[in-house]
C-alpha cells in the first residue's frame, strides 16, 4: 500500500466533569489523530495522549511535533505492506509511544480495510465481546464515591478500579469494601508512593484487592520487585512498562504479577501483541487500560483486548461517561459490563467536521509535494 497523503491533528475534547488522579486533574482531553490515505482508502488512528508530562514524559503537544517532524516523513510516499514493516520505519526514534501508536493505528485501519478482515481477527483475537470495568477518579467525598460505585455495580460493571493517592487510600478502599464485600476491586496509585510507605501498602492486603496498580515510581521496577515480596496483593505495572523489553525485565525480577497493557503507552498494537504473548508464556495476568480515549482510540483498544491472554476486564467505559461529544457519528457505548467489538473503525464513522471543530492545530503531507 502506497501512503499517498497524510494529515495529523491535535484536538481537544471537553470532559463532562473533571477526572482526578494522584498526578493531576484533567478537564480537557488533548489528543492526537493521524489520517493516512492510499489512492482509494483512508485510515484513522488516535494515540491517546494527556495534556501534560505528568504520567509519562511524552504528552499531546510533543507527540504532535514528533509526528510532524519525524514519523510521517518516514511513511509518506512509501509502499508499506504490513504493520511490522511500518513499525520498522520508525523504530530508530526513541520513545514517543503515543505518536507511534497514532500512526500505527491509522495503518492497521487501512490494512484491515485492504484485507477486508476485522481488526480483532487480524490481531489474533478470540472473542467478539470484551468485559468492561469502571475506573473511578479520586472523589474525596465518601458518600459521593459510594454513590458512584453503587451506580456502576447496578449497571453490571464486573469490577471497579479506584484511583488513590497518599492521604486518600485506606479510607475509600475500606468504605467501598464494607459496602461491597465481594466486588472485584483494585486500586491505582499512579506512582504516588515510595518504599517508605511500605507499612501502609501492607495494610491494603486486608481488603482482598485484585491488584494494586503502579504504586511506586513511573520508571521503577527494582523497588516494585522488593515491594511484591512483602505484600500479598498482586502488583500490576502500568507506567513502568513502555516496551516488551521492559516487560521481560520486570517479569525476570518479579516486579509484578499483572501488566496493564495500554497500546498507546507501549507504542502500538504490534508491541502490545508481543507483551501479551510474553505475559502468557510467563503466567502473568493481562488487561487493557485506557487513557481517556475518544471512540477512535477505544476501537483499537477493544480490538487488542480480544486476545485470549487479556483475562481481566478492560478500562473502557462508554464514551458518554466522559465526553458530551466525540469525533465520530456512532459513539462507542458499552452497556452492562460488556462491549461488542466492532469489526472496523468505520462502524463508528469518523466525522471530519467534528474532528475539525475540535482541532487545535493540524498539518497535511502529500507525497507529490
Ligand atoms: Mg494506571
Amino acid at each position: 500500500m502506497i501512503i499517498e497523503s497524510a494529515e495529523i491533528f491535535l484536538f481537544e475534547l471537553p470532559l463532562i466533569k473533571t477526572y482526578r488522579t494522584s498526578f493531576a486533574e484533567i478537564s480537557q482531553k488533548r489528543s492526537i489523530l493521524v489520517k493516512l490515505s492510499t489512492s482509494n482508502l483512508s485510515g484513522y488512528g488516535e494515540g491517546s495522549t494527556l495534556p501534560f508530562p505528568f504520567y509519562v514524559p511524552d504528552y499531546a503537544d510533543t507527540s504532535f511535533i514528533v509526528l510532524k517532524d519525524f514519523i510521517i516523513s518516514q511513511i509518506i510516499g512509501k509502499d508499506i505492506n504490513n504493520p511490522t514493516q511500518l513499525c520498522q520505519t520508525f523504530e530508530h526514534i526513541k520513545g514517543y509511544s503515543f505518536a507511534k501508536t497514532a500512526a500505527e493505528n491509522a495503518f492497521w485501519d487501512l490494512y484491515s480495510q485492504e484485507l477486508n478482515t476485522p481488526l480483532w481477527q487480524l490481531l489474533g483475537g478470540q472473542k467478539k465481546s470484551v468485559e468492561i470495568g469502571a475506573a473511578i477518579g479520586i472523589i474525596k467525598d465518601s458518600n459521593q464515591l459510594l454513590e458512584t460505585v453503587t451506580l456502576k455495580v447496578a449497571k453490571g460493571c464486573p469490577r471497579v478500579k479506584l484511583k488513590i493517592e497518599p492521604g486518600w487510600d485506606i479510607e475509600p478502599i475500606k468504605k467501598v469494601r464494607e459496602k461491597f464485600p465481594d466486588l472485584p476491586l483494585l486500586a491505582d496509585a499512579n506512582s504516588a508512593y515510595t518504599l517508605k510507605d511500605i507499612d501502609l501498602l501492607k495494610t491494603l492486603d486486608q481488603f482482598n484487592l485484585m491488584m494494586i496498580e503502579q504504586p511506586l515510581a513511573w520508571d521503577d521496577i527494582i523497588d516494585h520487585a522488593e515491594l511484591q515480596q512483602q505484600i500479598k496483593t498482586p502488583i500490576c505495572l502500568d507506567e513502568s512498562i513502555l516496551s516488551v523489553e521492559d516487560a521481560r525485565k520486570a517479569i525476570k525480577i518479579g516486579a509484578c504479577k499483572i501488566i496493564n497493557i495500554k497500546p498507546g503507552r507501549v507504542g502500538g498494537l504490534t508491541e502490545a501483541q508481543k507483551i501479551h504473548n510474553l505475559c502468557k508464556e510467563n503466567n502473568i495476568g493481562v488487561w487493557c487500560g485506557g487513557m481517556l480515549e475518544c471512540s477512535v482510540g477505544r476501537f483499537f483498544n477493544l480490538s487488542i483486548a480480544t486476545l485470549d491472554g487479556y483475562t481481566y476486564p478492560a478500562d473502557m467505559s462508554a464514551s458518554s461517561d466522559y465526553f458530551a461529544d466525540d469525533i465520530v457519528n456512532y459513539k462507542y457505548n458499552a452497556q452492562g459490563g460488556t462491549a461488542e467489538v466492532p469489526d472496523f473503525l468505520s462502524d463508528f464513522e469518523v466525522n471530519e467536521d467534528k474532528l475539525k471543530h475540535y482541532t487545535v492545530t493540524s498539518h497535511q503531507f502529500n507525497s507529490k509535494s
